[in-house]
């Protein structure tokens, strides 16, 4: 029998609706790719910020980055104790009673203290690894950040050491009392879904849609 994982510690233990807490590495790093953005938390100055922004997965570190001018940047490059979240909404619950109405999703909560990026290869690494990761194919594209892009820019690592995963799948969990009562109820499925790409308009006309773009889902 293969061990059942458990928390890396006893702060990232989900304890409301404990069962719904996961702690595998493949449900964690699942949620952290196919999740778009995540949410930063720290303090500065006695002040809790939380501010959303782009991460990518490389190994077992998450990769961000941003403006040198940015608080955030700041702080996770000092080393300040931090908290990303990421977060796929899959649905809405809806329940016979309001007071069970839920969402079905997958979160990921990580606790630690980032590490700066500062040799140049690293980071432009770093920055690949970012563009690849929201849009496949698109680094070996694009122009890749020069000198001074790479000097105005700050990369972070963030150990994903100390992590939760928690999942809400499946039906409303009614009341037995209420199950009879004549209420639709069930599950509305969301999903994030990719419209028609719109062409710049210095775009040379007839310029055509790279296939990696026609194709781009995220599931
Ligand atoms: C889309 C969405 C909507 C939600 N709506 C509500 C709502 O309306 N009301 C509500 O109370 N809760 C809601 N939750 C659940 C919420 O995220 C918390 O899990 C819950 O509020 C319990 O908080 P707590 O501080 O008591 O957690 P605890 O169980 O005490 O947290 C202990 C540790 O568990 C981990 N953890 C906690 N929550 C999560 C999580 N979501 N994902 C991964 N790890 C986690 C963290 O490491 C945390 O330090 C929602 C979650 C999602 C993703």
């Amino acid at each position: 029998m293969p061990d059942i994982p458990r928390p890396p510690s006893d702060r990232a233990t989900v304890r409301r609706l404990a069962k719904r807490g996961v702690y595998d590495q493949a449900t964690i790093y699942a949620i952290l790719d196919q999740s778009l953005y995540c949410h930063v938390g720290f303090v500065d100055q006695n002040q809790p910020f939380v501010i959303p922004t782009i991460h990518a997965r490389v190994g077992g570190q998450l990769v961000l980055h941003g403006s040198r001018a940015s608080r955030m940047l700041a702080c996770l490059a000092a080393g300040a104790p931090a908290c990303i979240t990421a977060t796929i909404l899959d649905g809405l619950v809806l329940a016979r009673s309001t007071f069970h109405h839920s969402m079905n999703y997958r979160s990921v909560v990580v606790l630690g203290r980032a590490t700066e990026i500062t040799a140049d290869a690293e980071k432009s690494a770093a920055l690949e690894a970012l563009v690849e990761r929201v849009v496949p194919g698109r680094a070996a594209e694009a122009r890749p950040a020069n000198p001074q892009e790479l000097q105005a820019t700050a990369v972070v690592a963030f150990p994903l050491d100390e992590c939760s995963a928690k999942v809400r799948a499946g039906p409303p969990a009614d009341d037995a009392d209420d199950l009879t009562l004549p209420v639709w109820a069930g599950v509305l499925p969301l999903s994030l879904v990719c419209g028609e790409p719109l062409p710049d308009p210095h775009l040379p006309p007839g310029t055509p849609v790279p296939r990696y773009i026609r194709e781009y889902r995220r599931v």
